[in-house]
């Protein structure tokens, strides 16, 4: 027998699995080995076992160690699966499903032995200490040793678990609506769901009745949610239903954390994973339920290669294990729309009406704040303000001369950050000291255009007597900034919760009564089939953070472009209205769901060999029936390098995504394109 192992390195150019002879060690499918490779050595992943090899007997060789850990086999398939959903490598896929680093720490403990205590001249301390075993035994080694020395007490090391703080968020049993009931019913005859419901609605008990019936049939679970610091209430009510049964993964967990639940989830000791976009790749066995909360949020998108949706991957996680899919939101993408059964939840548990929405026309106006706003922020005691653009103005210009501010890596404009005065980019993080006069003409008049947060904070701040609490990138910077200033504001009697998209999360503060988003068309101005689903879903769901309690509450929205379809919508609280007329207009621009696209990036240093690279996929894509192919298009210069992208529309996703895979290892593979990076996108954001 050989054991096939596929290398973990980085590169394209490099096509795996390799044959090994087998080590001394049992291996299986998802074992983790080191081998000798070439002149370095490599860790690998076992992907299969073969009776046969082409490689002669005396060129075999073993791997020289096998972890204690291993990757289950069923997810050993799914990475093979998105290395080539994906366009990317078997070994980048890999690399998501490995284990976190890390061992289990183990401490001493003590235990009685049988041996008889007649005859024994024992102390009272260790009359004491055999009386309170077993016990851990760190705090009296040495006493218990002498004990164990006497054969009358025994010493093991014994794992422990170092847990994750979470905030367990008590959670009262609670008789079902008959829409919740109804759901559930749905969800328990199998197959996948969309479960649309209004903020406030109880999707979250629908989950959690799911979940006791998957552990009911002895099946695992995986709960999917977007950050964990921005909607920790979920995590809390799971754990409050299920205690240590539940297992969280998320990336700000410690090392040791995040390595002892994993290991609680693959050896079966803990059933549920709750967790953001990575959570997918737990090691739950006999998986019968996948839910995804807050579909529509954009963090399951993954940002390296492989670019993997979360969302996807959840589908053919459950697919494959034969589980239920239940996927959950107050604002579902189109696609998901199209393609799952609806359960719906239309009202709020309480029957509490959803809050009125007022836009406000901008068109024109000289100030950041409409006087209604201002109005409102002042007499209201709670209230939660949206503007999606952090720093203090997006832009600088010469009075004179005309000159803008650009970063010297990247084609966009340097964002004011007043508070440290510097100009900062916020694609590569460039940053530079705020000019006092412009350096093209001399000139000591630069003006600053468009309002950010940090300039609406300080708006806010002269105006208004309540505590601003901002949150944004450039607040959230330490590891629990975020919960703790979350905290801050839901303890405070009156207050301000200002920020970017990061306050239009889950949050259920309960005594907020006025929403207010900014230029709320600033979403829709992106070039992007996306712009109007993003700022619907925005809307709404900032609009579903405002009266949740007893008194009530509204919902202002300014914007120079009031009758939008995206915004009126919201306003209504229309998304039936919204994603019927979305998906008319899809399907007449042959958008997702009613094509595929899938888009590849090239760049490099100078434009022209990332333009050719470019051209190459693009020729070798071209001719595939019911395909298009668009472009190469310049981009705009990001860190540095040019870029040129080629975007492949098309019906037959299967082909589509096969041929874009090949035609890129190929350009990859050749000498005239080493300077070249490439990105495949499939299903971009
Ligand atoms: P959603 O996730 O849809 O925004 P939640 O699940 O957060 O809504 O529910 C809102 C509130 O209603 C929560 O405090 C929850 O405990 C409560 N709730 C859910 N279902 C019921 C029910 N059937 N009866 C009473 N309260 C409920
Ligand atoms: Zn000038
Ligand atoms: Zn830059």
């Amino acid at each position: 027998m050989i054991a096939q192992v596929q290398p973990l390195t980085t590169t394209r150019r490099l096509s795996g699995p390799f044959d090994y002879a087998l080590p001394e060690a049992p291996v299986r499918v998802g074992s983790i080995v080191r081998v000798p490779f070439g002149r370095q050595a490599l860790d690998g992943v076992v992907i299969g076992l073969a009776e046969h090899t082409e490689v002669p007997a005396e060129k075999l060789v073993a791997p020289t160690s096998v972890r204690v850990d291993s990757v289950p086999a069923d997810l050993v398939e799914l990475a093979h699966w998105m290395a080539t959903e994906y366009c990317s490598t078997p070994a980048r896929s890999l690399q998501l499903v490995l284990p976190p680093k890390g061992r289990p720490r183990t401490e001493p403990w003590a235990f009685r032995t049988d041996a008889p205590l007649d005859g024994e001249r024992l102390n009272d301390n260790q009359r004491a200490l055999l009386e309170a075993l077993p016990m851990r035994a760190t705090g009296q080694l040495p006493a218990l040793r002498r004990l164990e020395g006497r054969g009358l007490v025994a010493i093991e090391d014994r794992q422990r678990r170092r847990a994750p703080r979470t905030d367990v968020q008590p959670s009262a049993p609670v008789a079902l609506t008959p829409d919740q009931e109804a759901a559930i019913q749905a969800v328990e005859g199998g197959g996948e769901h969309l479960l649309h419901g209004v903020t406030g609605s109880g999707k979250t008990e629908v989950y959690l009745r799911a979940a006791a019936a998957a552990l009911q049939r002895g099946e695992g679970v995986i709960v999917l949610v977007p950050e964990i610091a921005l909607t920790p209430q979920t995590v809390g009510r799971f754990r409050a239903r299920f205690g240590d049964t539940v297992a969280l993964l998320h990336s700000a967990l410690g090392e040791g954390e995040r390595y002892d639940e994993w290991r609680r989830l693959r050896t079966g000791e803990a059933r549920i994973a709750v967790g953001p976009r990575s959570a997918v790749f737990a090691p739950v066995a006999d998986l019968g339920l996948v839910v995804v909360d807050e579909e529509h949020d954009s963090s399951f998108k993954h940002e390296g290669d492989p670019r993997y949706d979360a969302r996807t991957v959840a589908a053919e996680r459950a697919r494959r294990a034969g589980a239920r899919l239940l996927v959950g939101t107050a604002t579902p993408r189109p696609e998901t729309w199209h393609a799952l059964p609806h359960l719906r939840l239309p009202n709020r548990v309480d029957s509490r009406p959803l809050p009125p929405v007022r836009v406000l026309d901008m068109r024109g106006a000289r100030h950041p704040l409409h006087p209604e706003t201002r109005r409102a922020l002042a007499s209201s005691r709670k209230s939660i303000v949206l503007l999606n653009r952090r720093g203090w103005s997006n832009f600088l210009s010469c009075r004179s001369c005309g000159k803008t501010w650009e970063c010297p890596n990247c084609e966009v404009a340097l964002v004011l950050h007043r508070a440290e005065n510097a100009l900062a980019c916020h694609h590569c993080g460039h940053r530079e000291r705020v000019p006092e006069r412009c350096d093209a003409c001399g000139s000591l008049s630069v003006a600053r255009h468009g309002a950010g947060t940090e300039r609406i904070e300080h708006e806010l701040r002269e105006g208004l007597d309540v505590p601003v609490f901002r949150l944004d990138a450039d607040t959230a910077g330490a590891k629990d900034a975020v919960p703790e200033l979350l905290a801050r504001f839901r303890a405070a009697s009156s207050g301000l919760l200002l920020g970017t998209q990061m306050v239009a999360k889950g949050h259920d503060f309960p005594d907020v009564t006025l929403g207010v988003v900014l230029d709320a068309d600033s979403t829709l101005r992106f070039p992007d089939f996306r712009a109007e689903e993003r700022t619907f879903a925005l809307i709404a769901q900032l609009a579903g953070r405002a009266g949740r309690g007893e008194r009530g509450g509204r919902v202002l929205v300014q914007t120079s472009a009031p009758d939008a379809a995206a915004i009126a919508a919201a306003a209504r609280h229309d998304a039936d209205g919204f994603l019927a007329g979305e998906l008319e207009r899809r399907r007449a621009l042959g958008y997702p769901p009613f094509a595929d696209l899938i888009r590849v990036v090239c760049s490099s240093e100078d434009g022209a060999p990332a333009r050719a690279a470019a051209g190459a996929v693009a020729a070798a894509v071209d001719g595939l029936p019911r395909t298009e192919v668009l472009g190469p298009a310049p981009l705009f210069r990001l860190r540095g390098r040019e870029r040129f992208q080629v975007v492949v529309k098309t019906g037959e996703r299967e082909d589509a995504v096969r041929a874009t895979g090949t035609a890129v290892d190929a350009a990859a593979r050749d000498r005239a394109h080493r300077e070249v990076s490439f990105s495949v996108d499939v299903d971009p954001q």
